[in-house]
């Protein structure tokens, strides 16, 4: 082996896995088992002490899920990773860690209709507040820091719209207010955009999306950027007081610069309980192996299909940032260098009923509610996942009644287009 680092491609296939010592299988097993037998009394206490690394019970790890999670580290250049049952169980143990009741988080206005509802209703009964913010406008982002302010919340490319965030700009504004940033990595995946880079100290995902990239499984994962120091700050309790439950251990004292990745797995898994099964971490990090392959074809097709519908009759407008039209070209260039992603939308003329007519008439695209399949995808937001929301936060999130969302898989380029065409057609 040379002693340089492995490229990204390299790393997709292998890092966090090996032949298996036991029998030699070349793929990773499927260790489907609740738990694991301790050598002896000793090796237990440590393992529940923290004194030692090593299974007890899959709640908490897995060896099968740790592939996943040291193949997601290595990507995102994270110093360790929690694998979940979701994105949004991944969002709820980043904020369970870093938020008491009474406490506020400061959020893009422009997220997945999920986690709006995640924050707004479910996240209101735990006393954390979210603060609403339109991360363009620098003046309103500093504004909204106070001092109970916790975090800071984005999406890299936000979903539905595609709208590319200045993490560079965000990250600023979080380390003077002595705040991580936390960035939803999922519509970019680290294939296309690596928020660390940028000034990220805590990337979350779903892997239900591009990671695992089928559509076969749901997960969720936090990456530690290791970047975030909590003694410093000690304003996160979690990470930086005596834990009684192991022995007055201060987690960020004894495990540095992945504490925040060992605090979630640790109190928040433990307590919350949403893991992800061992069989959803072998198709997910199986998935992975292609996920360069994949998503440079999932750009490629995509800005084939925008150019298309920016030309077309029955179109009104296209938000993709790999068009020279959009707004966020230019942050695209330097953020997403290799593609803009494969989720944007577009307006159709005719308003709501002709985006209720149009997907009710493809045939290659499936109108669902899911994103990052490799198979092409179709919905209508203001009908579906953004209906639970007022007209104003529809019209924030960039899912008014004339939006359609399309998640372009990889399929021949060609059999999309023909498809939209005669979906067009019907309106
Ligand atoms: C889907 C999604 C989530 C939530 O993930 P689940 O796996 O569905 O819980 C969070 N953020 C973004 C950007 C998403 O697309």
């Amino acid at each position: 082996m040379s002693d340089t680092q492995p490229g990204f491609s390299t790393l997709a296939v292998h890092a966090g896995s090996a032949p298996d010592a036991a029998t030699g299988a070349r793929a990773t097993p499927i260790y489907q088992t609740t738990s694991f037998v301790f050598d002896d009394v000793d090796q237990a206490a440590a393992l529940f002490g923290l004194q030692a690394f090593g299974n007890i019970y899959t709640r908490i790890t897995n060896p099968t899920t740790a592939v996943l999670e040291e193949r997601v580290a290595a990507l995102e250049g994270g110093t360790a990773a929690l694998a979940v049952a979701s994105g949004h169980a991944a969002q709820l143990g980043v904020f369970h860690t870093l938020l008491r009741p009474g406490d506020e988080f400061i959020a893009s206005d422009k997220l997945y209709g999920g986690s709006i509802n995640q924050f707004n209703h479910s996240f209101q009964n735990f006393g954390w507040k979210v603060v609403w913010v339109n991360m363009e406008d620098e003046e309103a982002l500093k504004k909204a820091v106070s001092d109970k302010t916790k975090a800071i919340f984005i999406e890299s490319l936000a979903n539905p719209g595609g709208v590319v965030i200045d993490i560079e700009r965000v990250s600023k504004v979080a380390k003077a207010a002595g705040v991580p940033l936390i960035v939803d990595n999922t519509l970019a995946t680290p294939y296309l955009c690596r928020p660390i880079e940028h000034g990220a100290d805590i990337v979350v995902h779903s892997l239900t999306k591009f990671m695992g990239g089928h559509g076969n499984s749901m997960g969720g994962i936090i990456i530690d950027g290791g970047t975030f120091d909590w003694l410093a700050s000690g304003r996160y309790p979690m990470l930086s007081e005596p834990r009684p439950e192991y022995q007055g251990m201060v987690l960020a004292e004894t495990f540095g610069n992945f504490a925040f990745a060992i605090a979630c797995r640790v109190l928040g898994l433990r307590d919350l309980g949403g893991a992800i099964s061992p069989f959803n971490a072998f198709l997910i990090a199986t998935g992975i192996e292609t996920l360069p392959l994949r998503m440079q074809r999932h750009c490629d097709n995509a800005q084939v299909v925008a150019e298309w519908l920016e030309a077309h009759d029955k179109v009104d407008w296209v938000r993709y940032a790999g068009l020279k039209s959009d707004p966020c070209h230019e942050l695209a260039g330097k953020y997403l260098p290799k593609g803009a992603g494969s989720v944007f939308t577009f307006g159709v003329k005719g308003g709501y009923e002709a985006g209720v007519k149009l997907v009710s008439s493809t045939g290659l695209l499936s109108h669902v509610a899911n994103i990052g399949d490799s198979k092409s995808l179709i919905i209508h937001p203001a009908s579906t996942t953004h209906r639970q929301l007022t007209d104003e936060q529809k019209a924030a999130a960039g899912a008014g009644p004339e939006v359609v969302r399309l998640s372009i898989g990889v399929e021949d380029v060609a059999d999309i287009i023909a498809d939209l065409e005669q979906a067009l057609a019907e309106v």
